[in-house]
């Protein structure tokens, strides 16, 4: 069938399942409202979004890929500041490996939040674990949980003020989260017939082009195969290197919004502030590398 929308595609999407305000079914009929010709639904750490829209039933106008976003350490020797994410697409939800590494994360994440909520507590904060588990819902535990329930509670006037003040690396509340080193995630997303693909380089908050190749070459030569090239908060000139930079390495493009429903009230599913678009033709050839695979194995 293939993908053929003006509106294009959306590749980074998240739901109920982790920390979005959507229902992978209220996604799958907002894309086809929006006119979208495909999408992924990339969770963090868990497959249960994805593994939603499927039994919810795709709808025929659109092309939907399974997907994951996995928040990873660094490998070895590039140390990062930044978020280092690790995006896997077309990968079988219910590979044996793939679900015991996430249920691992996934058990960091629950012991994480209320290690942070007890931070708040000494802070002075009586946000209550009912309340942040109210925010929680089906989802993984995760951040913007816990800014919900500030907000909620007037402790904090915007989510950017709750993780100015207390959530974001380094602030008072902040507690370090277990992570799956890159490589390791790669082989994970690999080894479930999927495509690892690095999300939003620009987030990673190196600026030094050396140091950055130096990381990617690395990931690459642990499986990475992909760059989340188009990504609303990369500016311009990164996006023409992000692209280069792909092309050169032989690295499949991909793009999306990572589109959160309400918790990102001004970033819409597909063109994010209204200027953001990601064609067909990544979707294109994203699917013929799975397809590719699927044929060689
Ligand atoms: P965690 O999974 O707990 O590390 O939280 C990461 C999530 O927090 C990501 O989905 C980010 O999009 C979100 N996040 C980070 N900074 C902010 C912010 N200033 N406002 C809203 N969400 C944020
Ligand atoms: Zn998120
Ligand atoms: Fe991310
Ligand atoms: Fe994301």
């Amino acid at each position: 069938m293939g993908c053929n929308a003006p509106q294009g595609i959306d590749l980074h999407i998240h739901s109920t399942a982790s920390d979005g305000t959507l229902s992978a079914g209220e996604i799958l009929s907002l894309a086809c409202k929006l006119g979208l010709g495909a999408i992924s639904i990339t969770d963090h750490d868990t497959t249960a979004g994805a593994r939603e829209a499927l039994a919810a039933g795709i709808p025929a106008s659109l092309e939907f890929l399974t997907g994951i976003e996995i928040s990873a350490g660094p490998p070895g020797s590039v140390s990062v500041d930044g978020s280092l994410h690790i995006l896997g697409y077309g990968l079988q939800i219910d590979h044996p490996q793939l679900r015991r590494e996430l249920s691992r994360l996934q058990q960091a994440r629950r012991q994480r939040l209320p290690q942070m909520l007890e931070r708040l507590r000494r802070l002075g904060f009586d946000l209550t674990w009912e309340e942040v588990r109210r925010e929680v819902g089906r989802g993984q535990p995760g951040r913007p949980h816990l800014a919900r329930g500030l907000l909620k509670k007037g402790i904090v006037s915007s989510m950017d003020e709750a993780f100015e003040r207390f959530l974001a690396s380094g602030r008072p509340a902040y507690v370090e989260k277990y992570r799956l080193p890159a490589d390791q995630a790669i082989a994970l997303i690999r080894q479930a017939g999927g495509i690892a693909v690095l999300a939003h380089p620009y987030l990673l908050r190196i600026r030094d082009r050396q140091r950055f190749e130096t990381l990617v070459a690395g990931l690459k030569d642990a499986g990475l195969e992909g760059i989340e090239v188009f990504y609303p908060e990369h500016p311009p000139a990164e996006t023409s290197y992000y692209s280069r930079l792909a092309e050169r390495l032989g690295l499949v493009k991909t793009g999306g919004t990572d589109f959160h429903g309400s918790l990102k009230p001004k970033l819409q599913m597909g063109s994010a502030d209204g200027a953001f678009f990601v064609p067909c033709s990544i979707y294109d050839e994203l699917s013929s590398r799975l397809a590719g695979r699927s044929e060689g194995s």
